[in-house]
């Protein structure tokens, strides 16, 4: 315990802070004193595992030794330097990515540090449209890839997009290199529940065994012009959309975006660095991307940071393209100190491969809460990164009804997760998520087997409810 004043904390937080995801209204304040491992720890002592894992950020756990360890030895020798300066850490960063996590004989070729998801993809959304000369970009229906004015043009979770929208897509555009103006068109995702093509999963394969939502994405392509798409910007598993495309999907929009000669962009922020059980989730798929994103699991959200690699090619032309603007905060000292202990942590105590495990165990359980609760629709996930879906009955009839972009009308209060949540925090679990009928689960990547079966407890109880 310390000796915080509170009460002081409480009026200053609710005085001064501006809020999201609440109104000043409807916010309460959470006071968190500390954190540890897959807990939040609350003044009064009261300890809640985070099935949130906060955003699902903190995949080697709340306050790791190895990283606190490291981040302290780096403020020993550094203050700040910029990106126009080498820290060992930031070169070690690199080396660790590109050779121990990706394998350097394969397709990546450079990485630039940024600070956040948001970040990474406006870097990666520059660097397709330079690369390519061309303005125009791909994206999906319920995808999320960040509030700032590009990754925000690709998001289509409507309520996150915070008012920020692409170019206007009616209008003529004159593209200029590298200038962030382009039309962003949107794709049908790979939604087999609520398929967006009405088609059923199982008779929507063309002849060539081609899923319609991919043939839907070549033909909205080749009507817009390939030579006017500089990319196809996609996360693997959509997170805040919670949707898990078929097998097929992800192999054939890699072969769709080669034969089309546009650049493929995965957005790994959310599940990258173990989080699904590969070191990065477009590694389930036996593909290769020409740009990565990421953030998030990069550091464990000790300190912010984001990154982007690029393919060899690209990275070549960028050799050549003197780059004549930066973030301040790209390739921190401190925060590479963090990466670095973190991606080593994960190697030394082999993660990636126990949060395979982990996802089985957690599949078997969350299977149980199916059988028994006939609210509980489909389960789908891996790794710890599971998503299941609140329905009304066994046609899987959503409770809260959602439009084609996730926009939801209703009082927050009635949202399934909202009520989901109430009752598992009297059994000290926290359940996030803004998704209104989907429970969204992430933890540490080291969970302990007692805790997922307090956490499968709890949803148990809230579930009766
Ligand atoms: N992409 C994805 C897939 C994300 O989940 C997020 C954050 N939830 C972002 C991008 C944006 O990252 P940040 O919040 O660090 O800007």
């Amino acid at each position: 315990m310390t000796n915080i004043d509170w009460k002081k904390v409480e009026e200053w937080d609710n005085k001064y802070i501006l809020r999201t995801f609440a109104t000043q209204d409807e916010y309460q304040t959470v006071p968190i004193e500390s954190t540890e491992g897959d807990y939040l720890i609350m003044p009064d002592g009261t300890r809640l595992l985070d099935l949130f894992n906060q955003l699902y950020c903190v995949n080697t756990g709340q306050k790791n030794k190895k990283i606190n360890d490291a981040i302290k030895d780096a403020l020993d020798r550094y203050g700040f330097v910029w990106d126009a300066y080498t820290s060992d850490y930031k070169a070690k960063a690199a080396k660790l990515i590109m050779e121990d996590i990706l394998g350097e004989e394969s397709w990546p070729g450079k990485i630039r540090f940024v600070s956040t998801g948001s970040e990474a993809n406006e870097t990666a959304l520059f660097i397709a449209r330079l690369f390519k000369n061309r303005p125009n970009v791909i994206t999906r229906e319920h995808a999320y890839h960040g509030w700032t004015r590009g990754a925000s043009s690709l998001t289509r979770v409507k309520g996150t997009r915070s008012g920020i929208t692409e170019t206007d897509p009616n209008t003529e555009q004159r593209h200029v290199p590298g200038q962030q103006d382009g039309v962003v068109a949107v794709a049908p995702s790979p939604n087999c529940l609520r398929c967006p093509l009405s088609h059923k999963y199982g008779s929507c394969h063309d002849e060539t065994g081609e899923l319609a939502c991919v043939t839907y994405t070549r033909r909205m392509i080749e009507n817009q012009g390939p030579e006017q798409v500089a990319a196809m910007v996609t996360e693997i598993t959509q997170g805040a959309g919670s949707i898990h495309p078929p097998k097929e999907y992800i192999p054939q929009i890699r072969k769709m975006t080669k034969e089309l000669d546009i650049l493929w962009i995965v957005d790994e922020v959310l599940t990258g660095f173990g989080r699904t059980g590969e070191w990065f989730n477009y590694q389930h798929y036996g593909v290769e991307p020409d740009i990565v994103t990421m953030a998030k699991g990069l550091s464990s959200s000790t300190i912010p940071a984001g990154a982007v690699v690029v393919n060899k090619e690209i990275a070549e032309f960028m050799d050549q393209f003197r780059w004549e603007t930066v973030s301040t905060y790209s390739g921190h000292p401190i925060a590479m100190a963090a990466v670095c202990a973190n991606i080593e942590y994960m190697i030394e105590e082999n993660l990636v491969a126990k949060a395979k495990e982990t996802g089985k165990y957690f599949k078997k359980r969350l299977l149980e809460l199916q059988d028994k609760h006939p609210t509980v629709g489909p389960v789908n996930g891996a790794g710890v990164l599971w998503m299941v879906e609140l329905v009304k009955d066994a046609k899987n009839t959503p409770f809260i009804k959602l439009d084609r972009n996730t926009t939801h009308e209703a009082d927050p209060s009635t949202f399934p997760i909202n009520i989901i949540n109430a009752k598992a925090l009297e059994k000290g679990v926290l359940i996030g998520g803004f998704v209104p009928n989907t429970l969204r689960i992430g933890t540490s990547l080291d969970i302990s087997k007692e805790d997922i079966d307090k956490a499968i407890d709890a949803l148990d109880y809230a579930l009766d409810h």
